[in-house]
C-alpha cells in the first residue's frame, strides 16, 4: 500500500530528548506555492513514492501548511562564533524543523528554510529569496554526489510573496533534510549558558544515536569528540581536494556530523587560488579557500571549549593536535587518487606540492585540468592531446607525473576509469547557478547533470566550460 504524508513515522527524538533546545514555532506558508523541484531520489528514501508529489496535501506539507498530528514545529537556540566573535543567542532565525522521521534503514531531520519568523529572527524576516534558495538546493545534491557529506533538499517551491533585500524579490522555501542538523553552536550554547545537565543530555543524544559503537564505553566522551574532529578534518579535505569552499564557516554553520551545512555564498573554484574569497563581505579573507583548512581547526577548538564539563582538557588538547595529520592524509590521499597515483612514495609528497604549484601558476581551470588528466596516456609523452595551452611549468611537472606513473602497476584503461570516478567533469559554478535562477526550467536539467557530474553528458557539454566573460563577475550576495 502507498505510503502518505500521515503515515510517516514521526518519532521525533531530538526533540524529545532536548526540549529546551527548541521553541515551538508556527511556519508562514507562502502564498500561492509553485513547486520547483523535487529531490525524487530522496523522497523514495524517505520511503514516500513520485506520485505523492501530485497530491495537493504534499504542497502543503512542504509549505508548512500541515492537516495531521505527528509533527512538531520547532526552532532551535543555538550560539555561534561569527567571524571569530562569540555571539551568545543566534538560533534558527528562517529554519525550522517538522520534526524527525525514522524509516526502516535511518532517521531524518526535516526543516523548513525560509517559512517566516521565529524568535531567533532578530532583525530579519525569517523569509529566503528564491535565489539563494536554488543555490542551496543544487548544492547541496551536488555536494553528495562529489561525495562530499552534505544536508540535503528535498523539494524547493516560490511563492507570491515579497521580500526585501537590496531589492524586491520572491521568496522560496526549501525543506531540508539531514541525520540532524546539530550545529557546534549548539553545544556552545548550553554550555555557555552553564546548562550542564541538558549538554550531558545532548552529547549522550549524539553518541548513542549516531556514534553507537562508543555508546557507553567508559572513554566515550573523549571518542565523541575524537569521531567529530576526525569528520571535520575529513569533510574539509575534500571541500579543498574538489575546490570549494564555504565562506561562511562560523561556528554556528558547523555540523557536529561533519555534514557541509548552510549554504550562503559559496563558491567553486575556477583556478587554483588560495587567497580566493568566495564571501564578499569577507573582506580580510578569513574563510578565504587557504585559510579553510585551519578554521576548521579554530573551529573545534571552540567546540573543545564548551566541552570541558564532560572531558579533560589533556584529551581534548590531545585529539585537537590530531586534526592536521587527520587532514594532510585525507586531503593527499584525495589529490593523489585525482592523479591516478595509488603507491605512495617518498617524493609523492613534493610531487603533490609540484602539482599545487604548477596549478597556481598556470591557472589552469582547476576541474578541467584533472578532467583532462584522468583520460591522459603515456605513450603521448609531451601530452599532446592536453586540449588547453601548454607551458614550461605544465611540461617540467608533466616529467615529474610520468616518473611516479612509472612506479604504478595498474593498467591505463583501469586508471582512467578510476579517475573519471573521482575527477568531476561538472562542478556548481556560479554562473550554472544563476542559468538557474534566470530560468527555473534549467533547474531540471542542471539537478540531473550536477547530481551525476562524474557522467559525460555529451548535451550538457558546454556546462563544463568555466563563466563566459559576461557571467565570470558574478557577484554573489550574501543577503540571502
Ligand atoms: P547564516 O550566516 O546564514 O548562517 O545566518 C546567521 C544567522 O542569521 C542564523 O542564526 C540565521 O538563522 C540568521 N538569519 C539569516 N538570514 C535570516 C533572515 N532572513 N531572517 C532571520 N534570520 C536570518
Ligand atoms: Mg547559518
Amino acid at each position: 500500500m502507498e505510503k502518505k504524508l500521515a503515515d510517516l513515522n514521526f518519532s521525533n527524538r531530538l526533540y524529545k530528548t532536548s526540549p529546551a533546545l527548541f521553541h515551538s514555532v508556527k511556519p508562514t506558508p507562502l502564498e500561492n506555492p509553485t513547486l520547483l523541484h523535487v529531490n525524487l531520489k530522496l523522497l523514495n528514501e524517505l520511503g514516500l513514492s513520485s506520485e505523492i508529489t501530485k497530491n495537493s496535501s504534499f504542497l502543503r506539507f512542504i509549505n508548512g501548511d500541515l492537516e495531521f498530528e505527528g509533527p512538531f514545529f520547532g526552532s532551535s537556540f543555538y550560539a555561534g562564533h561569527q567571524f571569530g566573535y562569540f555571539v551568545p543567542m543566534l538560533g534558527d532565525g528562517r529554519a525550522i524543523m517538522i520534526g524527525e522521521i525514522s524509516t526502516e534503514k535511518n532517521f531524518y531531520e526535516l526543516q523548513l528554510k525560509g517559512a517566516g519568523l521565529t524568535p531567533f529572527s532578530r532583525r530579519g524576516d525569517g523569509k529566503a529569496v528564491v535565489r539563494s534558495s536554488i543555490r542551496e538546493y543544487l548544492a547541496s545534491a551536488h555536494l553528495k554526489s562529489l561525495n562530499i557529506p552534505s544536508t540535503e533538499a528535498l523539494t524547493i517551491h516560490r511563492g507570491d510573496d515579497d521580500v526585501y533585500r537590496e531589492e524586491v524579490e520572491k521568496s522560496a522555501i526549501v525543506l531540508r533534510v539531514a541525520e540532524s542538523f546539530l550545529r557546534f553552536g549548539h553545544f556552545q550554547y548550553l554550555a555557555t549558558t552553564n546548562q550542564k545537565r541538558e549538554l550531558k543530555k545532548l552529547v549522550d543524544f549524539v553518541i548513542e544515536n549516531y556514534f553507537p559503537n562508543f555508546f557507553q564505553h567508559q572513554n566515550q566522551y573523549v571518542l565523541f569528540f575524537q569521531e567529530i574532529t576526525k569528520r571535520t578534518a575529513k569533510l574539509f579535505a575534500r571541500w579543498q581536494a574538489v575546490g570549494f569552499c564555504h565562506g561562511v564557516l562560523n561556528t554556528d554553520n558547523m555540523s557536529i556530523l561533519g555534514l557541509t551545512l548552510d549554504y550562503g555564498p559559496f563558491g567553486f573554484i575556477d583556478n587554483l587560488n588560495p587567497d580566493f574569497i568566495c564571501n564578499h563581505s569577507d573582506h580580510d579573507g578569513r574563510y578565504s579557500l587557504g585559510h579553510q583548512p585551519g578554521i576548521g581547526l579554530w573551529n573545534l577548538e571552540q567546540l573543545a571549549l564548551s566541552l570541558t564539563s564532560l572531558i579533560p582538557t589533556t584529551d581534548l588538547d590531545r585529539t585537537l593536535n590530531t586534526y592536521t595529520t587527520i587532514f594532510s592524509v585525507e586531503y593527499q590521499n584525495l589529490l593523489l587518487a585525482k592523479c591516478g597515483l595509488y603507491k605512495r612514495n617518498d617524493n609523492s609528497e613534493s610531487f603533490l606540492r609540484e602539482t599545487l604549484l604548477m596549478l597556481e601558476i598556470t591557472k589552469l581551470d582547476y576541474t578541467n585540468f584533472f578532467r583532462a588528466l584522468s583520460q591522459y596516456e603515456t605513450e603521448d609523452i609531451y601530452w599532446k592531446q592536453f586540449p588547453y595551452a601548454h607551458s614550461c611549468e605544465l611540461d617540467n611537472w608533466l616529467t615529474l607525473y610520468r616518473s611516479q606513473l612509472s612506479l604504478e602497476n595498474l593498467s591505463e584503461s583501469i586508471r582512467h576509469e578510476r579517475m573519471l570516478q573521482v575527477n568531476p567533469k561538472f562542478i556548481l559554478r556560479n554562473y550554472l547557478a544563476q542559468l538557474a535562477i534566470e530560468n527555473h526550467l534549467l533547474i531540471e536539467d542542471l539537478f540531473k547533470v550536477l547530481s551525476d557530474p562524474f557522467s559525460n553528458w555529451p548535451e550538457f557539454h558546454h556546462w563544463s566550460y568555466p563563466a563566459p566573460p559576461e557571467l565570470s563577475n558574478l557577484s554573489v550576495s550574501c543577503s540571502s
